[in-house]
């Protein structure tokens, strides 16, 4: 659906971000993570169409950014960093203009500005001045504007960002949702925001694309990986384990008892149409060493994360500008 090539910005001197490249898929609700300064608001400026990347390219449905700018981006919503909020306009007659800088068809507007109230919790305080808001309604507000036009994409920069607890569980909330109708893509660096809500994630470090994983990669793999835990000792059960032929690994885990056995089981998913854990119970089973324990593992998106932002940043952030 949308999609940077090859993305790279350079702010004079400064490299903010070198050669990104990723997708986002229709209807998925993408994260784009990393610390402070890791290049997420320098990329979602390039994705739409805030500003031009230095090299590279972003493309709508195939249509380069670049050529065709009006209908890309027509087809994206912004949340920027900082809402362009004015202070001095009530959430109703604020969204009624951002529609008609969206061209939204003027029969229609009434009609289309009701829904966006609806759906972002503001109806309560559509005739009140903005500048009068709270924080979190504000945001919405923020959220609200990029709906007019209803455009297919909403690309949200940090929209958690400043919020009380609660006021974080209702725009996360508000995200799930509108990942129901649109393609979303947010930044974010609070990793459980991205695991609970996202498809995929993206992480930059020092603006570069460092991963990019389906956060149920689970079922993606043809490899499963258990963690188990049966009442019997190493020397019983780790060598039948290995004998399966299913079986690619096993990696013995600590345990502080010695007729226990913990391990972490790697095996092939698909044996015919017989499941590995089936093999693995009825193993056990015959060796009279009972399963306690049997569980998928995966590598977590904070284990990830701070495996690949661990890595000294390349020599320079400074390009020759000569
Ligand atoms: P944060 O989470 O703190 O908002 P970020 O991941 O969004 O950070 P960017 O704002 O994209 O990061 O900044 C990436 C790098 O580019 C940083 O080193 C930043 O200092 C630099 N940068 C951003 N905007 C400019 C600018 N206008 N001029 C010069 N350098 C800039």
């Amino acid at each position: 659906m949308i999609e940077i090539v090859n993305g790279t910005k350079r702010y004079g001197a400064v490299e903010a971000v070198r050669d990104v490249s990723f997708r986002v898929p229709e209807g998925e609700i993408v994260g784009l993570l990393g610390q402070n300064g890791a290049g997420k608001t320098t990329t979602l400026n390039m994705l739409t169409g805030y500003f031009p990347p230095t090299a590279g390219q972003v493309l709508v449905d195939g249509q380069d950014m670049l050529t065709h700018p009006r209908e890309c981006k027509r087809r994206i919503g912004y949340l920027p960093e900082k809402p362009p909020l004015y202070d001095e306009m009530t959430v109703r007659s604020y969204l009624r203009f951002v529609c008609r800088l969206r061209e939204v068809d003027g029969r229609d507007m009434n009609r289309h500005v009701d829904e966006i109230l609806r759906i972002c919790g503001l109806w309560e305080v559509a005739e009140r001045v903005l500048g009068h808001l709270s924080k979190g309604y504000r945001q919405r507000a923020g959220v609200a504007q990029a709906l007019c036009g209803d455009p297919e994409v909403l690309v949200l920069d940090e929209p958690t960002v400043g919020l009380d607890p609660r006021q974080v569980v209702e725009i996360r909330d508000l995200i799930r949702e509108l990942g129901k109708r649109h393609t979303v893509v947010f930044s974010s660096h609070i990793l459980s925001e991205v695991q609970q809500l996202c498809q995929r994630a993206v992480i930059l470090h020092r603006g570069r694309l460092v991963r990019e994983m389906r956060l149920n990669a689970q079922e993606d793999s043809d490899v499963l990986r258990l963690r188990l835990s049966a009442a019997g000792s190493e020397r019983q059960v780790l060598p039948a384990l290995k004998s399966l032929p299913c079986v690619r690994r096993v990696k013995s885990l600590p345990t502080w008892d010695a007729g226990v056995t913990e391990a972490e089981v790697e095996c092939a998913r698909e044996d015919g149409d017989r499941d590995p854990r089936d093999q693995l119970f009825r193993l056990l089973c015959a060796l009279d060493a009972p399963i306690r324990q049997l569980t998928p593992m995966q590598d977590t998106l904070e284990e990830v994360f701070l495996q690949v932002t661990a890595a000294e940043p390349p020599a320079s952030q400074e390009v020759q500008s000569r």
